[in-house]
Order: structure tokens, then C-alpha cells, then sequence
């Protein structure tokens, strides 16, 4: 019984976000008849609404292209109040422009030293009732910043109308990590520290911070993908089945496994920093912020303790892929003499989630003849249902379910704080950032690291068998 949200409020409606993302989402929700509400933009930059209008529209050349019947549901729904977010002001304007609207959403696309500012004056100029919240990552910039914010929107929203917005989550090849570990049976008996080895996934773009140098300096990469979005990857992967049906039973068990983890100790992680990134612009010419991180870490649970997660993050890598490894034991005897190969992977389930998705389960097979000897294969699940092009992205599909009032897909207050937590107390510590060459794998100290369970595995997006 939960109500649709009646009007969309853009803070940000002028930024690279909305231009990147935003818009082109909107324009796809409406084509579908999924966006019938008001679409109120609210930011500083003296445009008129025909500025914002026209501003959608080259965001949409510029990215998938303009539909002209809904582009123009689009520029009618479009409303814009122009002012600062200091300003009392701004907000009585955009009371107006609500023209009594009783479940708005509100959509922080904004910095985030901005978000307390919003919310208190949203709360002020009570535009928050009944109303609910979008807000963009980061989540803090630590464990005590995470709580100020957590505190900061909880004064004016219950956490049951707080959305954080990851929007990993709402990829499918992530979505199908939960099904697929609960809608089948073969996998539960193997999911532990019995039968599995290590755990490897990787999350790799072979770009640069491009333009957003000045953002990243502040950010790193521990704080911008490692925190948030490979930490949801191994939430999902490790949590325990949910008790029950219901994506609150989910959220519960994603918090546990990040409350279980082992907090992070300086030899737990390699920082990285891609040979250029000092000459990029907005970035210090002795930066030592990191764009490549590897770590190790343990859950100490039942399930789990004693098996080593290693993640690997960076800009600026050989490929752009996100790939999770699950690597099984061998075999306890060794009773053919190529029955363990080379790379010390026979056995091994391999969740392939960009850019494209699939799941390959890794087994030696033998080969044809007298001799015993074989190859090793990989039998995709999925076959040739290799998802190539998402027909929703992630953006349509998380403002979708938030205009709906189903947080699901969305980051909860104590898992974010849990997160935090684990990776807390490295933040600060300055261990030493080693240069990496561009379209690298990160540098040499990133194998050391994972060298007692072997060695990263490094995926071709070409090629599910790589
Ligand atoms: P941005 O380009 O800097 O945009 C900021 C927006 O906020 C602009 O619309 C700006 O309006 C408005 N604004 C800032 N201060 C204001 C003030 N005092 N009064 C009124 N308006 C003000 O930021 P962004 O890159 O879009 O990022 C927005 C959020 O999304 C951040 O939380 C970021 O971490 C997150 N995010 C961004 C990306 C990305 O690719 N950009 C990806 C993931 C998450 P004017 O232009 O009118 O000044």
C-alpha cells in the first residue's frame, strides 16, 4: 500500500551526473509511461526552463539519443526553480512549484558536503512530509562522517524513506548473484571455507579520472568503489540464506557479513597510482591518492573464517571488466598426473558481471585417447543468454523502485556504518602509493599480495574463457 511518489525533485538538475545519467534515465522511464510526475530541477545557474530544456536535450544527443514523443513529455514535465541551496528562498519557490504535491521525491544528485544543507532546509520549509529522499554515494567519507549524514537525514526522514543509491545495485548480473545463490540447491553444501579456496573479483575501467580529477582527489579509490560498490558484491556473495521472504531479511543479512568482517590492517592493502595521474588536471602534483587498490580481507564467521577475499580495483587498468572468481579447492590426491594445471584453477565458478554477464563453472574433463589427461572447460550457465545490453539501466530501474517506495536495491543506515568500519582503519594510514603503468594490471605489489593463493586472474571481456 505504499504510494507512488507524486513529483520528482532534480537537486543537481544542472550537474554531470544529470547530464551523464539522469536525464537519458528519465527520458527511458517516460517512453515506457513509467514517469508521469512533475520533474522539478532545482539548482544555481540563472538558466530559465528553457535552458534546462535545451540543456536535456543536447544530454540526450550526446547520450542514446532523443526520442522526440517523449522528450516532449519530458520538457512539459519539466519544471526549474533557480537559486542557492543557502537560500531560504530557493525553497519557499520550490514549496510553490510542489503546488501541493503530498509524496515528493527528492533526488540529492549533488555534492555531498551540500547534502545536510538540502535536507535541513527541506525540513525548515516543510517540503518533507510524506516525502521521500534519493542520495547519491559517497555515503561519508568515514565511519564518524557516514554517521553525521546517517544522522543528519534521519532528523528530517524515517530510514524507511531514505534511498542510497548504489547504483551497482541495480545491474542485473548483480541482481542475479542473490538468485542464483538461493534459487538453486547444488550450491549451498560447497558455499563455505570447506570447499573454497580464496575468493578474487575484480573491477577495472582502462580509463583515467578523465575530467573529474579535482573530484577524485578527495575521493581515492578505496573511498569511491571499494567501500560501496565491491563491498555489496561480497555482501551478497557471503551473506547467509534470508530467513525469510522480503528484501528486509536481505538487508539483515548483508549487514551481518559486513559486521563480521575483520577491520582492515595496513598489510592488508596495495595502493596504486597510474603513471600521469599526477599531470592530470585538478589533481596535486604530489597526490598520493590512490587509483588502484588490492585487498585482502576475512570474514570471521562460520562460514567463512580462514578464506582470504582479495579485491582489486583501479583506473587506468588493461581492460574495463568486473569479474568475481570463486576458487575451489583441489582435489585431495592427486591422482592424475595433469590433474592439477599450471595455474592451479581446476575447479572454479566465475561470475562474469561486466561488461558483459554470465556465470561459467570450471571443470577438467578428460581428453580423448589411452592416456589419462585432460582439459580444462568451462560450461556457462546462462548458455548462449549472455546478457550483452541491459534493457533497463541501473539509474531507470533504482529511481524507478524509489518513486515506488521499495528499497530493496538501496543501501540501509547500519550496513553502510558496518562498511565503513571495516575499511576505517586504513583510510588514514599513508602507506606508499606505487606507480603503475597505464593499460597495466596494477603494480607488481598487488601479486605479492594475493601470491599465497596464487594469482589474480586477469579477465578479457572478449571472451568468457579467458
Ligand atoms: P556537479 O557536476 O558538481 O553538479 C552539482 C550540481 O549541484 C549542479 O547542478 C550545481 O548547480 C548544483 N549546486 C551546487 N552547489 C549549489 C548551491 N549552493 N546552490 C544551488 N545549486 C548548487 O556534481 P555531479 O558530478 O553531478 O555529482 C553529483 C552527485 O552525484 C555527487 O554526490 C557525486 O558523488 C555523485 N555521483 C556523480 C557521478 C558522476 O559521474 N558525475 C557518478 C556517481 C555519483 P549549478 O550548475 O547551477 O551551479
Amino acid at each position: 500500500n505504499t504510494p507512488h511518489s507524486d513529483a520528482f525533485v532534480f537537486f543537481g538538475a544542472t550537474g554531470d551526473l544529470a547530464y551523464k545519467k539522469i536525464f537519458p534515465a528519465l527520458q527511458a522511464m517516460i517512453r515506457r509511461n513509467d514517469f508521469n510526475v512533475p520533474i522539478i530541477g532545482v539548482a544555481r545557474s540563472g538558466w530559465t526552463l528553457d535552458q534546462l530544456r535545451e540543456h536535456a536535450r543536447n544530454s540526450l544527443e550526446q547520450h542514446g539519443g532523443v526520442d522526440e514523443t517523449a522528450f516532449a513529455k519530458l520538457a512539459a514535465q519539466l519544471q526549474y526553480v533557480d537559486g542557492d541551496y543557502q537560500d531560504a528562498a530557493t525553497f519557499e519557490q520550490l514549496k510553490l512549484a510542489l503546488n501541493g504535491a503530498t509524496h515528493p521525491l527528492h533526488y540529492l544528485a549533488i555534492h555531498p558536503g551540500m547534502f545536510e544543507t538540502v535536507v535541513q532546509a527541506l525540513a525548515n520549509s516543510g517540503c518533507t512530509q510524506n516525502a521521500r529522499v534519493i542520495v547519491e554515494k559517497p555515503f561519508g567519507r568515514d565511519l564518524v562522517t557516514a554517521h553525521e549524514l546517517n544522522r543528519s537525514l534521519r532528523s528530517a526522514f524515517p530510514e524507511e524513506s531514505i534511498f542510497r543509491i548504489d547504483h551497482y545495485l541495480g545491474k542485473e548480473a548483480i541482481m542475479n548473484i542473490l538468485y542464483f545463490r538461493f534459487a538453486n540447491s547444488f550450491l549451498e553444501p560447497i558455499w563455505n571455507r570447506n570447499h573454497i579456496d580464496s575468493v578474487q573479483i575484480t573491477l577495472s575501467e582502462d580509463f583515467g579520472v578523465k575530467e573529474r580529477g579535482a573530484f577524485y582527489e578527495t575521493t581515492g579509490c578505496l573511498r569511491d568503489v571499494i567501500q560501496n560498490h565491491l563491498f555489496q558484491i561480497i555482501a551478497l556473495l557471503a551473506m547467509e540464506p534470508p530467513a525469510y521472504r522480503g528484501y528486509s531479511a536481505v538487508h539483515i543479512q548483508k549487514t551481518e557479513v559486513f559486521r563480521a568482517m575483520c577491520a582492515l590492517k595496513p598489510d592488508d592493502l596495495v595502493r596504486g597510482q597510474y603513471i600521469g595521474y599526477r599531470e592530470e588536471q585538478g589533481v596535486a602534483a604530489d597526490s598520493d591518492v590512490e587509483t588502484f587498490c588490492a585487498l585482502r580481507l576475512f570474514i570471521d564467521s562460520w562460514r567463512w573464517a580462514g578464506v582470504p577475499w582479495y579485491l582489486r580495483s583501479g583506473k587506468f587498468m588493461r581492460e574495463s571488466v568486473a569479474e568475481v572468481l570463486i576458487q575451489l579447492k583441489p582435489p585431495p590426491s592427486k591422482l592424475f598426473a595433469d590433474s592439477q594445471p599450471t595455474d592451479g584453477r581446476a575447479n572454479y565458478l566465475r561470475f562474469w558481471l561486466s561488461p558483459n554477464s554470465a556465470i561459467a563453472l570450471a571443470a577438467r574433463v578428460k581428453r580423448e585417447g589411452k592416456e589419462f589427461v585432460g582439459d580444462q572447460h568451462e560450461l556457462y550457465l546462462g548458455g548462449e543468454r549472455i546478457i550483452r545490453q541491459e534493457s533497463e539501466t541501473p539509474y531507470e530501474r533504482l529511481l524507478s523502485d524509489a518513486m515506488a517506495g521499495n528499497n530493496a536495491l538501496f543501501a540501509r543506515e547500519d550496513a553502510v556504518e558496518a562498511a565503513w568500519a571495516v575499511i576505517d582503519p586504513v583510510l588514514s594510514s599513508h602507506s606508499p602509493v606505487h606507480l603503475y603503468q597505464p593499460y597495466s594490471w596494477g603494480p607488481k605489489e598487488a601479486d605479492t599480495l594475493i601470491a599465497p593463493n596464487g594469482s589474480w586472474h586477469n579477465p578479457s571481456p572478449g571472451r568468457m574463457g579467458a
